[in-house]
């Protein structure tokens, strides 16, 4: 027997690895086979309006030189992120969905004696990363229970949190799994007093879905902080979480050092195309965003009239208090084919996460929670 526990390094020793959920490959042939009803997925905030038709298109025609590596500069998305956000290529770096670049910033600039500062309940990626590489991840204490913005980011504790060995400090706007966010002018205070050689990373996964007035993209600032940091994805707006594409915006020094450990195909061929031409649709987008926050709306409302305590979003998602029960609650659900993300392993087993979903979803999760309540 080979004690591999031993062999390993200490940081993944010590890891759990990313919880997704349920199996839902499983859940969905069990209900396909056995149940009258369709499964309702609404555990890991997917897009239900589904991808541009034109990323489809552009993923039908990539299928053709699929015999041939991708581009390993992904060059035409890069182009096409560049005019969009109106930066230069060299401060854009392209990922196997923002996850991995997440992974690849603790990489790059962490390690053993290096502290990872980020949100008790930030996203549960941080701390991962944090110790995949070997260092310490500091968790900074969140906005208490009761406040408006609950389990939200602190950022005077994330400011407080940083020591002389922090080297990252990972925040998201809006926050998953809270999907609480920060206004721009206290995000703006917090770069302010953030040392220029601690690398603030702003995870903004959710951007467009956000329709708060007193949020903004920290993308403003990029050119203000060379230790600024922003990731984007196009899996949740641009629903294409199965072809994994993401990307980074910071200082063209910062994008030069990260790309010595990027994988040199790191994002495959269908994924360029869809990517670039889901940028191009901006109609289709926006249709996702219209659709999201009215029905994330109409959920809350739903919930609140149920007597749930639901915490505000800017995103497409809700974390709903359930209580004791919530655990029960959740199996009660799954049984009958909704499924919901439980939030036990961020330290919230008293609350599920919800994925917004169309109209009809939302109405099926409804008046299953009914059932399930009573
Ligand atoms: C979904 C999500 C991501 C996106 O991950 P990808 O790897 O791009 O699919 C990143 N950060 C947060 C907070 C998320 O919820």
């Amino acid at each position: 027997m080979v004690d591999f526990e031993c062999l390993a390094r200490p940081g993944v020793r010590e890891l759990r690895a990313y919880d997704p959920g349920h199996d839902l490959v499983s859940l969905r042939r069990r209900f396909a086979q056995t149940a009258q009803t369709q499964l309702v997925e609404l555990g890991s905030n997917e897009n239900p309006y589904g991808a541009s038709p034109r990323a489809r298109d552009a993923i039908v025609d990539a299928l053709a030189g699929i015999h041939l590596y991708p581009d390993p500069l992904g060059g035409d998305l890069k182009r096409a992120l560049a005019t969009f956000h109106g930066i230069e290529t060299s401060r854009l770096l392209l990922g196997n969905g923002s996850h991995e670049l997440l992974m690849q910033l603790a990489q790059v600039f962490a390690g053993p004696g290096d502290e990872v500062v980020a949100s008790r309940f930030g996203f549960a990626v941080y701390a991962l990363a944090a110790q995949a590489a070997g260092a310490s991840f500091r968790p900074a204490p969140a906005l208490p229970r009761g406040h408006a913005m609950q389990h939200g980011h602190d950022l005077a504790e994330l400011g407080a949190a940083i020591g002389p060995r922090t080297k990252l400090v990972y925040l998201a706007n809006p926050n998953n799994p809270t999907g609480t966010w920060f206004a721009a002018n206290a995000f703006a205070a917090f770069m302010a007093s953030v040392p220029t050689n601690v690398i603030v990373v702003v995870d903004e996964a959710y951007a467009e879905f956000v329709t708060a007035p007193d949020y903004a993209s920290a993308l403003l600032l990029v050119e203000r902080y060379p230790n600024l940091v922003v990731t984007r994805t196009f899996s949740k707006a641009y629903a294409l979480a199965g072809l994994r594409v993401g990307f980074a915006i910071a200082d063209p020094g910062l994008i030069t050092l990260m790309e010595r450990v990027r994988e040199s195909f790191n994002v495959n061929a269908l994924g360029l195309a869809a990517a670039e031409a889901a940028l191009g649709d901006g109609a289709h987008l926006q249709a996702s965003i219209a659709g999201n926050a009215a029905q994330r709306e109409a959920l809350s409302n739903g919930l609140r009239e149920r007597g749930l305590h639901v915490s505000p979003s800017q995103t497409n998602f809700l974390l709903v208090a359930f209580g004791e029960r919530a655990a029960q609650v959740e199996a009660g659900l799954v049984s009958r084919g909704v499924v919901l993300r439980p939030m036990g392993g961020y330290g919230l087993g008293e609350y599920l996460r919800i994925t917004v979903g169309t109209a009809p979803e939302n109405e099926r999760l409804l008046a299953t929670l009914d059932e399930v309540l009573a």
